[in-house]
């Protein structure tokens, strides 16, 4: 979920079925039949061309029209194109069955390549969807360039697809798939895109062009409200409005409790362009950059030039404040054209994060050289995701020192201080973390896969979502177990995770000792509010009791029941913050 009112009229997307039901036509029809395949695909191949040339006026996304030229391509592919006229001549299939058809060929037998390949099947789906809609006369309508200001509804939308909205036209979206943590949802929090996800069956009572109502705080959507509904929620809107102006006024001061101590409060971030939001939101500098967005929507792999610019305007414009540069994490929910992701079964458990960097060194070492050239414009660290016992992490320190080595007989000048920090998201990393803390300057604890891999649920699927439980007491102890390791080898550890930036969990970590938090940009000023109105010391206290209790219930009924002593003043909308946590899925 992303916080916001969207009120505006329902765009449905991807909403074609690509399994088609066997149909046949007439021999004397069969020519026609032809004709109107060819005409789906002569105004498919105008639409993409035209969505090129706009995308090009507007001098942006060089990715996007390569992925553009890829799909005219394929739109002349003998796979797609005399295959499916083959089947319409030879089998007498109507059209849009013939193509249905054609894309399962085109599965199975890219299922049998090498992984470099398989995930341009992803490519012909999306050509075949775009033929299917023009056979259906359904309007093709495409994230990057909506012409008027709408409400996405849609089945799923994947990061890449939420990372191409226009902000201006695009005014919320709901899904049906996806968790709270899911990088979709992350991303609209960071986009600021009002957004719900995880609404079961929305896009099949959702008309195009209908009116919509989401709240992105409460999880609401409305289809077809009333007019007291819009009165109701355009009222929302307005005060939602009201509180951020009110909340980014106060982000000037700094995060202090009221018994004095500092709480660093660093930014997530997915794209250099996020750094003006850095300085709206006053982050302290970035505690997490997803570089592997650098990396998704384009067919070649960013080179170590391309990288370093992006890794020294950031350092550069933050400094002398700490940058953090996690290395790739490909896999989970995001896969990369130009990388050799292999499919697998269980991608959050497969070839993902520092596991692909490890496998493919050469990718790896071109972004540590990036990253290690680009230290010397600021205060660059590199953090590794994903890391689940010792000998990862060495060797990914080994290749580090070798590309320093290179860099030194190269002569070219890089930061020899530079920190490396590793993300503690698997559980088996928490059980070693006094094994890991010796080889790295500091630990960076990502909640939203330790909460997954820890109670075994997959963050991005809405049917367990309630079984998705950040203060469940596994995971409280582990984080208190880290917090234990960092003080007695006294390397920093901080939260990164989505879990900080909910008010209730927020105050659960700072209980058990968290002091450094990352976030996306937005939800900053909320948690500094809550900061800057409690006793550290008396939060403090309550960290001990909490790692007693046996489930989640209890651990939050009771930070609940003690909210009137932690925040003596009643500072009544931090408290209703608390209460309306909507991170708290299976606790309500
Ligand atoms: C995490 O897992 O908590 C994290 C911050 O990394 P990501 O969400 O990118 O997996
Ligand atoms: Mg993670």
């Amino acid at each position: 979920m992303s916080s916001g009112v969207a009120i505006g009229h329902v765009r449905l997307l991807h909403v074609s079925n690509l399994e088609v039901g066997e149909s046949v036509v007439l021999k004397q029809n069969i020519e026609s039949e032809v004709q109107r395949f060819q005409d789906a695909v002569n105004l498919t191949g105008k639409q993409i061309e035209e969505l090129g040339k706009r995308v090009t006026e507007r001098g942006e996304d060089k990715a996007l029209i390569e992925v553009l030229t890829l799909h005219l391509l394929l739109l002349e592919d003998k796979m797609i194109y005399d295959r499916t006229i083959q089947l319409i001549r030879e089998e007498n299939y109507g059209a849009e069955y013939a193509l249905s058809c054609v894309l399962r060929e085109a599965r199975e037998k890219y299922s049998n390549l090498p992984d470099l390949f398989r995930e341009r099947i992803k490519d012909v789906e999306d050509i075949c969807r775009r033929i299917m809609n023009n056979l259906r006369g359904v309007q093709t309508y495409s994230l990057e360039d909506m012409d008027e200001e709408v409400v996405i509804v849609a089945r799923d939308l994947s990061p890449s697809d939420t990372a191409s909205m226009r902000k201006d036209k695009v005014l919320g979206f709901v899904t049906e798939a996806g968790g709270k943590t899911s990088h979709t949802a992350i991303l609209a929090r960071a986009l600021e895109i009002p957004a719900v996800v995880g609404v079961s069956a929305v896009s099949r009572f959702a008309q195009e062009n209908c009116s919509i109502i989401l709240d992105g705080d409460s999880g609401k959507v409305i289809l077809s409200p009333t007019s007291l509904d819009l009165k109701e929620f355009r009222n929302r809107q307005h005060l939602f409005k009201i509180r951020q102006s009110r909340l980014i006024e106060m982000s000037e001061l700094e995060a202090v409790t009221l018994d004095g101590y500092y709480i660093e409060l660093a930014a997530n971030i997915e794209f250099a362009s996020e750094l003006e939001a850095i300085t709206k939101y006053r982050a302290r500098g970035v505690g997490l950059y997803r570089t592997e967005y650098l990396f998704l929507d384009r067919l070649t792999i960013p080179s170590e030039e391309e990288q370093y610019k992006h890794y020294r305007e950031v350092a550069e414009k933050l400094a002398p404040d700490p940058v953090i540069i996690r290395t790739l994490d490909i896999g989970g929910d995001k896969f990369a054209h130009a990388l050799e992701s292999p499919h697998e079964l269980n991608p959050y458990l497969g070839c993902r994060a520092i596991r692909f960097s490890l496998v493919n060194q050469t990718i790896f070492r071109t972004q540590l050289r990036a990253i290690l050239r680009a230290s010397t414009e600021g205060n660059l660290r590199v953090m590794y995701p994903l890391i689940s016992g010792q000998t990862e992490l060495l060797e990914a320190n080994r290749l580090l020192e070798s590309v320093k080595e290179d860099l030194r007989s190269e002569g070219v000048p890089f930061d020899e201080e530079i920190q490396v920090g590793a993300m503690i998201e698997v559980p088996s990393a928490v059980m070693v973390s006094k094994d890991l803390a010796p080889c790295i300057h500091f630990f960076s604890i990502g909640t939203n896969d330790l909460i997954q891999y820890t109670l075994a649920v997959d963050r991005g699927n809405e049917k367990i979502a309630h079984l998705y439980q950040p203060l469940h007491p596994s995971v409280l102890r582990m984080i208190a177990q880290v917090v234990h390791v960092g003080r007695e080898h006294r390397i920093p550890v901080s939260i990164c995770g989505e879990m900080g930036s909910d008010p209730l969990c927020a105050l659960v970590l700072l209980a058990l000792g968290i002091e450094k938090f990352s976030m996306a940009p937005p939800a900053i000023p909320v948690i500094k509010q809550l900061v800057r109105a409690l006793t550290l010391v008396q939060v403090r206290d309550m960290g001990y009791e909490l790692l007693q209790m046996p489930n989640t219930n209890q651990i939050r009924e009771r930070v609940l029941d003690m909210l009137p002593k932690l925040f003596p003043n009643g500072e009544s909308d931090i408290i209703e913050n608390i209460h309306e946590s909507s991170f708290l899925a299976g606790t309500r």
